[in-house]
């Protein structure tokens, strides 16, 4: 008789995006002239830039022609793209070996799969709130007892509380955990660690010997340059700690999915020698999955030439201008508004001790806007409330002005 993965029945109703699609249904048969704006969804909007699609183009051309065409490429990513990479690491001062840099179809299948080289009976520690596919894969994994739909979290979980007293960025945990999700610029908060924050991390896991799960799929954008881009820029990370980091945000990659992951020979855990955990993933990733796509990986050289990044900056810095006229746009009616300097997220209190949900309902039947309740992200989310920067700049001027004109405060 087969048995199904229970631990599948752990999960909370992932009910976030299909209840947000409910209630705009609702409110769309209600007022069916009313035009919708929706910042709630953190997918990118504009178009590849030229030299990016030049990369693709000339990738499909390359599969035409039989002194072009390749089939399955290195098991760990193109070599050029892994060379190109750790010289992206090398200008913040960041030296990897190609061996270390692992390509992907993307952080979310990386940041799911990672866990899967730990041992089921790891005590895993996760920002609150968090990007839901953490929690997630390591219920799945079996590492949780079960959900308190009261509280809204998993019991055999340590949740790191964010919240606006410590800046969103929490300190390590006072109990001894094995590994830890950290991610920054953080979604759903916008909040960046700096330097010292991270520093208190990596110092935390190199003395529990624990391991941080680091999904820097925003670095690229962060303006402050005292900011850290990847958490090697912290001495004594590559011991302790694995990078994800995504083509998807950076250049507009949601569709064309391209990713990497960075696992150092130096990193341990407990009962591993430096080099195995990298040996494990390589395992896992050749025996589970056979390479990113060869037009994505031309596509992904490109990005990472002087022009490309030169033309994909441009983008981030149209997106972050966009997050700049949300923000200015609700300080001006006096709401209170965390994040949308250095990551595409802003981190709305909801006014008047309103819950998140009730705070979705008055911005879409007030104002006509969408955005995500912050505590479908984890319990410490409730009361904010999620914006996203992604979107044409009409829409978002548009969103705005609504929300100057309609949301009554
Ligand atoms: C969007 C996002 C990703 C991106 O995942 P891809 O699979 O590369 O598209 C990863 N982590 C976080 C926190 C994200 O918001």
């Amino acid at each position: 008789m087969a048995k199904i993965n229970t631990d599948y029945r752990k999960l909370s109703a992932g009910y976030l995006f299909p209840e947000i699609g409910r209630r705009i249904k609702e409110f769309q048969k209600e007022n069916p002239d009313l035009k919708v704006h929706r910042l709630g969804i953190g997918n990118t909007t504009e178009p590849l830039p030229p030299t990016v699609i030049d990369g693709l183009y000339r990738a499909v051309e390359n599969l035409s022609a039989v002194e072009t065409y390749t089939g399955y490429g290195d098991e760990q990513g193109d070599e050029d793209l892994r060379e190109a990479l750790a010289d992206y690491y090398g200008r913040r001062g960041v030296a990897l070996d190609i061996d270390e840099i692992f390509i992907s179809d993307g952080a979310k299948p990386d940041s799911s799969n990672i866990q899967s080289i730990f041992g089921t009976d790891n005590l895993v520690a996760f920002q609150d709130p968090a990007y839901p596919v953490y929690v997630d894969s390591n219920v799945i994994a079996g590492r949780s007892g079960s959900y308190d739909s009261e509280r809204g979290n998993y019991s055999g979980f340590i949740y790191m509380v964010c919240n606006s007293e410590n800046g969103f960025i929490p300190e390590p945990p006072d109990q001894k955990v094995d590994l830890l999700y950290l991610c920054s610029p953080n979604n759903p908060t916008g909040a960046v660690a700096t330097q010292e924050e991270l520093k208190k991390f990596v110092d935390y896991a190199r003395d529990n010997k624990a391991v941080i799960i680091f999904d820097a799929a925003y670095a690229e954008f962060i303006s402050n340059p005292d900011l850290p881009r990847s958490i090697y820029e912290v001495e004594g990370a590559k011991e302790c700690a694995i990078e994800i980091n995504s083509f998807s945000k950076f250049a507009g990659f949601t569709g064309v999915r391209l990713g990497w992951a960075i696992v150092p020979q130096a990193l341990t855990c407990e009962d591993s020698e430096p080099g195995e955990l990298q040996r494990c993933w390589l395992r896992r990733q050749t025996t589970f999955f056979n390479g990113a796509s060869n037009l994505a990986q031309r596509g992904g050289m490109a990005v990472l030439s002087e022009e490309g990044l030169k033309e994909c900056k441009a983008v981030i810095a149209y997106y972050m201008e966009n997050a700049g006229i949300i923000r200015d746009g609700l300080q001006k009616l006096g709401l209170t508004v965390y994040g949308g300097a250095n990551g595409p997220y802003l981190w709305l209190k909801a006014p008047g001790g309103l819950t998140s949900w009730q705070f979705f309902d008055k911005l879409l039947y007030e104002a006509g806007v969408v955005g995500t309740p912050g505590s479908g992200f984890g319990p410490s989310g409730e009361g904010y409330f999620r914006l996203s920067a992604f979107g044409h700049r009409e829409n978002i001027e548009e969103a705005v002005e609504s929300i100057r004109s309609n949301l009554k405060l």
